[in-house]
Formats: C-alpha cells, sequence, structure tokens
C-alpha cells in the first residue's frame, strides 16, 4: 500500500543519502472513479504522551472477500463487522490481520466495519538518517513532529485496495496535522486542534503528519477557475521561507495545467519534517527542516514533488509492471528546467545519466520494467535516468507536440487509476498513429544498453556529382532499432543526419553538401547508450556502485588502517572486498586509500601514472581515478595524515560523479571530471 513516492535529490544527496524504498503494489484490479471503499477515521494524537486512539467506520461496497489490516502494536478495543464481532486475527510480521469472509449478493451491500483502537507511538529520532528514517516504517510522535506513515498501520485498511477517506485529527494546543486530501474543517483553540479532510477519489493509503506547525496560506485559480488553496505548515525556526514557497508552488501548478491538464486536487501543502525526509503524496510535500533550507530546493526538487500529483499521486503506476513515474517527472521536471535553462545544461544533465550508467558493470542493472522504487544507486540510474532518456527519445520520434498530445490523453483517460507502461504505450501510438511496439519493447524489457561505435566511415571518391560519405555503423547482437545522430563536418559547416539502424552492422551512404571532414557519433548524447571508454573517463562512482569492485588499503596495520577500511565501507556501502597491495591490482574496478608517501610509492611500484597535476598535493587529501591500459577503473584516494583520512568519511561518499576531488579537512576545495571525447572518424 501507499501512494508515496520516495526521491533523494542528486543535489541533496549528501543530506538523504540513500534510502530504503518502502513500496508495495495494488492489487491487480484497476481503481475506478468511485471506490468500493470508504474510510472514515477519527484519531486522537498526544505527541508528549506519544500515544494514539482511534475510531474508523469502513464502508465496504463490494461482496468480495476481504483482509482487514491494522499495525500489532496497537490494542484493539473492538472490531465488527455489520454488528457481528470480528474474531481474532492472525500474526502477519508487524501487522495483524482479520479475513472478512465474502457474502452471496449484493443485497447487503455495503457492508459496515468498525474499529476502536489504541496504543503507543514509538519516539521520534531526529537524528536518523534519511535511509533509517524510511527503513523503520514505525509510527513516531514527539513535540517537535509525529508521522505515521501508511506502511506501519497506524489505522485500520482493507488490503491492496484504492479507497477514499475522511480523516478527523485532533491534536493539543499548539500542534497542526495533516494528511493528503482536502481541509474540509479546522477549528484551533486552548483545548486543541481539530481538522477535517477528505480525499474523494480512490488512493492507495493515508500518512499522517503533525508538528508545531506555523501556518501560512496562498490561493490561486486553477486552469477552468477552480480554487486552489496552497499552504507551507513550517516549523517556526523556517517560517519565514513560506511566502517564497508558496510562490514556486503557484508557478509549478501552472506549468503543469498548462502542459498536461487540471490539476486533479484543490490544495497543496509543503510539510516540514524534523528528520531529513523527501516525500511526495497526493497534495501535499513532506521536506526535512533542512532540506527545505537549502537555496536550490525551490527551483528543483519542489517542482518534482508538485508533478507527482499528476504522475504518481494522479495516475497510479502499476509496480508489478514497473514504475514509470519516477521516469516521465524527472523528464518533465528535472530535466525540463536543464531545457529551459540551455541546451548545454540540458546536454550536461544527459551526459551525467550516461556517465552514471557507464560506471555500472555490464550485468548489474535490470530491466526498465522491473523497476518498482529506488533501492540504491543502480535502480536509481535505470529507473529515473534511463527512463527519462526513453520519453527523450520518444519525443526525438514522435515530435513534441504529439508527444504532448499524448501525454495529455493519457492524463485525462487514467485519472485515479493504475496504469502500466502499456496503457503509455497505447496513448503514443494512438496520438502518432504509429506502431511503437519495437521502441517500448526493447527498452523495457532489455536490462543494459546498446553498445554503438562507428565502424568505418569513408568519403566516396567522385569526379563530379554530390559529395558522398558512407558510414558503416556496429552494435551487438540482438541488435536494437535507433534512430542514431550522426554530424558530418563539412569545409562548410556541420549537417545533422540521423540514421535508422536496426542490424548489428549497417551501412549507410549519405549525400553531403559539401566537402565532408569528419563525422561525429551522437553528438549531443540524444541515445542512451552505453558510453564508450573514450566517451565516458572514469567517476569515483564507478567503485562505489559495482558489486565486484575491489579494494586496496595501504596502512599496513594500526588505526590508520582501520580508518582506511571504514572510509572504504562508507564509500561501497558495504562490506570491502580485499586484496593485497603487493599483488598486481585486478581488472575489476579497484579503490586504492592511502596515506600520500603510500598512494605515490604504489603507483610507481605498479608502473601506474603518477597523480595528475591537477590534484597533486592539494588540500589534505585527494581522490582521483586512473584509467588502466587494460580497460579497469582505478579509483585513488590519498590523504596527508590519518586525520585527514578520517576527514573523508562524511564529504567522500557523495562525490561520486567527480573523476578527482580535493578536500581540506571534510571541505571540498575542488573537484571536476576527465574530459569526454566524442566518437569522431575523421575522413582523408
Ligand atoms: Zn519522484
Amino acid at each position: 500500500m501507499g501512494s508515496r513516492t520516495l526521491d533523494i535529490w542528486r543535489g541533496i544527496a549528501c543530506v538523504l543519502f540513500p534510502i530504503l524504498a518502502t513500496t508495495g503494489a495494488y492489487a491487480a484490479s484497476r481503481g475506478t472513479d468511485t471506490p468500493d471503499i470508504h474510510y472514515d477515521i477519527t484519531v486522537n494524537i498526544d505527541p508528549v504522551a506519544r500515544s494514539i486512539e482511534g475510531r474508523s467506520v469502513i464502508t465496504a461496497n463490494t461482496p468480495e472477500e476481504l483482509t482487514l489490516v491494522l499495525g500489532r502494536r496497537f490494542g484493539v478495543m473492538h472490531a465488527r463487522v455489520d454488528g457481528t464481532s470480528l474474531g481474532p486475527a492472525a500474526s502477519m510480521g508487524k501487522m495483524r490481520a482479520w479475513g472478512i469472509s465474502g457474502i452471496a449478493g449484493e443485497g447487503q451491500l455495503p457492508r459496515r466495519i468498525e474499529v476502536h483502537w489504541q496504543g503507543d507511538l514509538s519516539a521520534l529520532d531526529a537524528s536518523l538518517d534519511h535511509s533509517q528514517t524510511l527503513g523503520r516504517d514505525e509510527p513516531a510522535s514527539g513535540e517537535a513532529g509525529t508521522f505515521l506513515p501508511d506502511s506501519s498501520g497506524w489505522y485500520p485498511y482493507i488490503a491492496g485496495k484504492l479507497a477514499s477517506y475522511q480523516v478527523n485529527i485532533e491534536l493539543p494546543a499548539g500542534q497542526r496535522g495533516i494528511v493528503p486530501g482536502r481541509l474540509m474543517e479546522e477549528s484551533d483553540s486552548d483545548k486543541g486542534y481539530r481538522a477535517r479532510f477528505e480525499f474523494p477519489s480512490p488512493t492507495g493509503g493515508i500518512d499522517l503528519m503533525a508538528g508545531p506547525y506555523t501556518v501560512e496560506t496562498g490561493a490561486m485559480r486553477g486552469a477552468g477557475g477552480k480554487p486552489i488553496r496552497l499552504r507551507t505548515y513550517f516549523h517556526p525556526q523556517i517560517a519565514d521561507l513560506a511566502p517564497a514557497y508558496l510562490d514556486s508552488v503557484k508557478g509549478y501548478i501552472e506549468l503543469y495545467e498548462s502542459w498536461i491538464g487540471e490539476y486533479p486536487f484543490t490544495e497543496f501543502s509543503v510539510v516540514s519534517s524534523p528528520t531529513p525526509t523527501g516525500f511526495g503524496m497526493p497534495t501535499l510535500t513532506y521536506l526535512g527542516i533542512e532540506v527545505l533550507r537549502l537555496p536550490f530546493i525551490r527551483s528543483t526538487s519542489l517542482g518534482h514533488e508538485v508533478l507527482h500529483n499528476w504522475w504518481g499521486n494522479g495516475v497510479y503506476p502499476d509496480y508489478a509492471k514497473g514504475n514509470w513515474s519516477e521516469g516521465l517527472t524527472t523528464f518533465m521536471a528535472d530535466y525540463a528546467y536543464k531545457e529551459r535553462g540551455s541546451s548545454e545544461a540540458a546536454l550536461d544533465m544527459r551526459r551525467g545519466w550516461l556517465r552514471d550508467f557507464a560506471a555500472l558493470s555490464p550485468g548489474q542493472d535490470a530491466s526498465l520494467a522491473s523497476f518498482t522504487s529506488r533501492t540504491h544507486g543502480a535502480t536509481q540510474i535505470v529507473g529515473y535516468n534511463k527512463a527519462a532518456m526513453i520519453f527523450l527519445m520518444l519525443r526525438d520520434l514522435l515530435g513534441r507536440e504529439t508527444f504532448d498530445r499524448a501525454l495529455q490523453t493519457f492524463w485525462r483517460e487514467q485519472r485515479f487509476r493504475v496504469a502500466s507502461w502499456a496503457d503509455l504505450q497505447r496513448a503514443f501510438e494512438a496520438a502518432s498513429g504509429q506502431d511503437l511496439s519495437v521502441f517500448f519493447d526493447q527498452w523495457l524489457t532489455r536490462a543494459g544498453a546498446p553498445v554503438l561505435r562507428i565502424a568505418e566511415a569513408e568519403p566516396v571518391k567522385s569526379d563530379s556529382g554530390p559529395h558522398r560519405v558512407t558510414v558503416t555503423l556496429e552494435q551487438g547482437d540482438p541488435a536494437y532499432r535507433l534512430r542514431v545522430p550522426v554530424a558530418i563536418h563539412t569545409a562548410e559547416g556541420e549537417e545533422l543526419r540521423t540514421l535508422d539502424l536496426e542490424k548489428p552492422r549497417q551501412t549507410f551512404i549519405l549525400d553531403i553538401g559539401a566537402q565532408p571532414l569528419q563525422v561525429t557519433l551522437d553528438p549531443d548524447l540524444r541515445l542512451f547508450r552505453r558510453l564508450m571508454p573514450e566517451e565516458a573517463p572514469p567517476i569515483l562512482r564507478q567503485v562505489m556502485v559495482d558489486r565486484t569492485a575491489a579494494t586496496i588499503l595501504l596502512p599496513e596495520n594500526g588505526e590508520t588502517r582501520g580508518a582506511a577500511e571504514t572510509l572504504a565501507t562508507k564509500i561501497q556501502n558495504r562490506a570491502p572486498k580485499l586484496v593485497s597491495a603487493a599483488d598486481t591490482p585486478p581488472v575489476a574496478p579497484t579503490l586504492v586509500i592511502g596515506l600520500q608517501d603510500q598512494v605515490n610509492a604504489w603507483l610507481a611500484r605498479h608502473q601506474l601514472p603518477a597523480r595528475p597535476e591537477i590534484v597533486g598535493n592539494k588540500g589534505s587529501a585527494q581522490a582521483w581515478t586512473v584509467s588502466r591500459a587494460d580497460g579497469g577503473t582505478l579509483a585513488i584516494v590519498s590523504a596527508r595524515d590519518p586525520a585527514s583520512l578520517v576527514a573523508l568519511m562524511r564529504p567522500l561518499p557523495h562525490y561520486g560523479r567527480q573523476s578527482y576531488v580535493v578536500f581540506e579537512g571534510a571541505k571540498m576545495i575542488g573537484r571536476g571530471s576527465w574530459p569526454t571525447r566524442s566518437q569522431v572518424v575523421k575522413l582523408d
């Protein structure tokens, strides 16, 4: 259950990395606009006592057999279906479950299930990092904040069913609470705070948040004149950020209404969390106080979360068949903002995606059809970036207008339904009149990526007539069907061509307007493919995400060796696979950690390039990558003294996208990538 989307953003990965995802699948049955299940919940929460008491009336307008679930930590005062007590529940891990047998006819519908429960909540631990916050999935409360994730079973729900709901929240004075949905009523007095929320469309689950919030309100009219209420629920220490956030949310809703279709809800709120979370839910986003303080969040991640009200929380992905919503949201938010910035910024983002993918060893990624949500680096590279690039290739294929029209239709037809990649494919086929089965099939069901090279390129000599060049492309077998952009540089400029490649090796003859000088493959990086080594110089991430990566520790013993080993564990997020410093480094990507003199001696002993000039002995520590002649990659970490090595523990893991980085203590003072080179063949 749960229609929550989980996001961490590259820019703030240092705050939120890594995460454990918590997503489940909905029942295969598709949602409809009038759900069979409705919850009417009233909860009273005391954050100081960390207690909750709730009553719920569930209306079930279906004769089928149902499973009622509630967290096992809660005590049940009574549970009845149509006035008859539900017997003892079965235990399912942290949950208890009651089977409710089906009924024969529809005459007795709707069925009424009543539950009265109460219990303790865990202490809110603001020191948790993002992965722990997510991994715990416990209902937590304290004066600084309350977060009851849907997956904690804080309210009784029918397993595997989308449902509409009404939630009444009761809190002590000074606290305010929110669940996704429309705020119907609100009162605040010495006796306490009360609010009633309604969510009339079928949705996957309810997360509840509360805290000592200052609420700021804004208003806008959506497409069609519908009023939309905008709110911030901010902790007092960031209350001054509210006006800017309200303004940005308004801008994003306007952008996506004009691009996709009407905003599906009547409100949007930005809610602050004492823990460093990053959640998108229908009608709101729940972000850590420290995250909200970061200056770039408003221009990047906030838009991504607003867009999830269309993709993810407006149309629900069919998790069993692959989650398309992160890729589409990344494409229409993060990537779109780059495109609006400049073509150079967009190219940089594509290059980053392809370099990240090139850092995975072949076979380490899975197909997009098997992506459900982010669990580690490799799934992000596929589920977010590869998927976003597939939407880019699709737009290049169909044209912007057709592409947008297809999405608008998809939105109209699938709003509040569970939709799969196949539904998206149908929408794009209907809009374009093209059969896109090969396109979707190869990009969704195949792991990996095409490996593409110019095998030959030659001018065709002729004394008169047009200038001609033959270009032979090669890729692996089985072949992908690809539209390959090539640039022909001529004496008079550059000509761009798109070659329809569908075989492992294929030759094309191109008529060119002037004397051809050289041919460049995919100069703008618009194809999702595995970059060749010279196109993707190594980045530090290679030794971080590759499960086969080895580690060489140069300090032989004592505390320094211990520190080096801990650093390796942090960088790789697992126990390092140690190999001896005396042996030739293995072909697998290898991380080497040592003090300055040890590193210099080791490089010399193995006849490897000395430390690059750009890092030199700058700062107190340096890390850089080396491409070996045999194709292997090394990442070297060199520190002036043991303390400088220890200082790298926190910051270094967050610089995976760099080819080199220099630190003074824990502070990054220099970084960069080795230059990339396109695949170019000179013609003579
Ligand atoms: Zn997302």
